[in-house]
């Protein structure tokens, strides 16, 4: 059965954490997965999380029984207010879905497209989150690209992603990145945002939010979902929005997996009928989604003495991860190394890329056990102020080699 198989690359951003564990060198550092680390480089569990995890192991009623096939329904629905803000969220149009976080429900939205018209356009941005292309070239959709970041000038393409959508096809997918774009961390201003959301009105485009950093690339959950709030605004009279949201980062909850997907005004289509249609989808895939993590969340999210801790946790790490920023860009500009670094500081979110080449990368890794992705992203999370000086010399020297 099996004979014909070949082996296929590993997967890039797994196979750097391999190779960075396995490696030796007491000043190793990870700039590779995107996962928070406190100043001490060590994974941290939110004090949020931490109360959370307390009340329910101190809760009588809670055991591990099955979980509807659509999860927990109060985490769905306070999963979508956060997104949606309490003014907009309309029970009765949206339907919610708890996932196996954020790439579940990227899953499950490729399969509900892909069942809902199989010839449907999806356009990525480019460059992207690189499972993107993995996630919906596996349900057999047709992908496209969007210009989005030009190398040059460090700036987004603006004129290019606006072409795009009008030459596209009527009614495509567009998977937008709601806050924090992956790899870049250049989002729009709000000015691009209005021009990108316009157009796509006005072309019948269909958006799908990739909600991946809510809370953590600002440390306010509004101002990250202002795209997502925009985008209804302009398009959910004429299509459904769609909304695949993770609780990786902003809960750190990497392991637990735990995410929904929200499809919002659904329009003449029937909200039983997709319900239904997801349902089964869900069934066969994984049955139902884990119910710890959900309940951790959820807890979070309803009750006002664990939501303000969650609201103080997110502004340490976002605020972290910006200090880091703009002691790396000034460490290189004290070193005068060559270029500008300026985007360093300027870019959001839990990731830079950087500009570094390829070639530079290997040599980071091979001479200063500096690991991160090949295309020049650095996880900005990995940064500390002991390893912050090494990173950005070590920079120097390969840029100077
Ligand atoms: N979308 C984007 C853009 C991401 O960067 C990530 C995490 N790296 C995800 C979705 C999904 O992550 P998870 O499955 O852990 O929620």
């Amino acid at each position: 059965l099996f004979e014909k198989f070949e082996a296929l690359p590993p997967d890039a951003l797994f196979a750097i954490k391999a190779r960075c564990d396995a490696d030796a060198r007491p000043q190793k550092v990870d700039l590779g997965i995107g996962a928070y680390r406190d100043n001490n480089g060590k994974p941290w569990v939110l004090p949020s999380v931490k109360m959370s995890e307390l009340q329910y192991s101190q809760d009588p009623s809670h055991n591990h029984e099955y979980q509807p096939i659509a999860g927990n329904a109060v985490l769905g629905e306070d999963a979508a207010k956060i997104l949606l803000g309490v003014d907009l969220y309309e029970k009765d149009k949206t339907v919610s879905t708890q996932t196996l976080s954020g790439t579940g429900a990227l899953h499950v939205a490729a399969q509900l497209i892909y069942k809902g018209d199989p010839t449907r356009e999806v356009y990525l941005s480019n460059p992207t989150w690189a499972n993107h292309r993995n996630i919906f070239e596996s349900s057999h959709l047709q992908l496209k690209t969007y210009p989005y970041w030009k190398e040059d000038t460090k700036t987004l393409d603006i004129d290019g992603w606006l072409k795009t959508i009008e030459a596209a096809k009527k009614g495509s997918v567009f998977v937008l990145h709601a806050c924090a774009h992956n790899p870049t961390g250049m989002d729009p201003t709000p000015e691009e945002w209005e021009q990108v959301l316009d157009a796509m009105a006005k072309y019948h485009h269909i958006a799908l939010f990739d909600s991946a950093y809510q809370g953590f690339a600002s440390g306010d959950l509004d101002r990250d979902a202002k795209a997502i709030r925009l985008g209804h605004a302009k398009l959910s009279k004429q299509s459904p929005i769609i909304i695949c949201q993770s609780f990786s980062k902003n809960l750190g909850l990497y392991g637990e997996r735990i995410g929904c997907l929200h499809i919002v005004n659904p329009t003449s289509a029937s909200k039983a009928n997709i319900i239904s249609q997801l349902s089964t989808l869900t069934r066969s895939e994984y049955s139902n989604p884990p119910a710890y993590g959900a309940d951790i969340a959820s807890r979070i999210l309803s009750q006002h003495e664990l939501r303000d801790q969650w609201y103080i946790d997110m502004k340490t790490m976002s605020s972290r991860i910006y200090k880091m920023r703009v002691e790396l860009r000034n460490h290189l500009v004290a070193l005068k190394t060559p270029g500008n670094w300026d985007h360093i500081e300027k870019q959001c979110g839990m990731f830079s890329f950087t500009g570094l080449t390829p070639e530079m990368v290997e040599r980071l890794e091979t001479k200063h056990a500096v690991y991160m992705a090949k295309n020049g992203r650095a996880s900005v999370a990995g940064l500390n102020t002991s390893n912050v000086e090494y990173v950005a010399k070590s920079i120097d020297e390969v840029v100077h080699f």
